[in-house]
Parts: C-alpha cells; structure tokens; sequence
C-alpha cells in the first residue's frame, strides 16, 4: 500500500500499486487521476498509525497476519500522555513484526463502544480480526512489550 497525494484536493490516497498498473487510480475525494510516479515511499510504520471509526475495519480487523496493538486514548487524560510515548517508541522498534495504531476515542465513540472501552487508557492487541488481549490502565513499557510478544506466538 502506497500513500499518493492528489494533485488537485491535497488528498492522501492509499493506492495498491499491482491494481494501479491494470485500472486508474483515482482521487478518493474529488476524483482526479492520480500520479502515482508521485507516490510516496512505503507507508511509515515506525509511527503508530491513526485509526478511526471509519478506518479501524480495514486497518486493524483487516490488517495482515501482524498483530495490532490499538492505543484507545484522549487528549484530557492524564495517564494516556505517558502510554503515548511508549507507543511511539515500541512503533519505532517494530519492524515489521506488528503494528502499533492509535485511536482517539472521544472522536470515535463507534468503535470505543464497540470494544467497551471503560477507563482509558485501554490497549487492544488484535490479531487475524480477532481481539486477543487487552491491557487496562497505564503500564511500563516492559509490561506491554511483553503482552505483545505473547501476541506473536498466539496462532
Ligand atoms: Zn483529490
């Protein structure tokens, strides 16, 4: 998946390049072809991606056979301010063994209820479209290092 800007909006398009070559991509937003010669590197994933209502289904319960590590958050809370630079760092040494996403639940009540989110900040490991762990409350790195090793060694 490749993040191709539009020309014309300014919008980010995620593009499947093999698609691209039979089909034209066009703009999500307004339509415009786009130039993929345009397109940037690959997607970044050393910064943990941002996940939304909108976007949790492909991102997180489609994602490939990585598990995903979901930081359900908001900007008041307190102890979410300390988990957010965990992430960052656990996203940092990822390496393509999983992803590390974010999701702001103040702006994504959906997805919030849907996983009953109660107190925050609550961390949702998924893993094939399933949620297989979930770590409540603020925790040293260490803690959910290790729950995502656990993670990896689940089928
Ligand atoms: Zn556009």
């Amino acid at each position: 998946m490749t993040i191709v800007a539009c020309s014309k909006c300014g919008t980010k398009n995620r593009v499947e390049i093999a698609a691209a070559a039979t089909r034209v991509a066009k703009c999500g937003k307004c339509g415009t072809p786009l130039d993929l010669s345009k397109a940037a590197s690959k997607e970044d994933e050393s910064k943990p991606l941002i996940v939304t209502d909108a976007t949790f289904r492909g991102e997180v319960l489609q994602a490939d056979g990585r598990p995903v590590l979901l930081d359900c958050w908001a900007p008041w809370c307190g102890p979410c301010r300390m988990v957010g630079p965990i992430m960052e760092q656990l996203a940092l040494e990822s390496q393509g063994r999983y992803r590390v996403a974010k999701l702001n639940v103040d702006e994504n009540p959906r997805i919030a209820s849907e996983f009953q989110i109660q107190s925050i900040p609550t961390m949702l490991i998924f893993k094939q479209g399933k949620l297989i762990d979930r770590i409540i409350g603020a925790q040293p790195k260490e803690a959910i290092a290790a729950r995502l090793a656990q993670a990896l060694k689940a089928p």
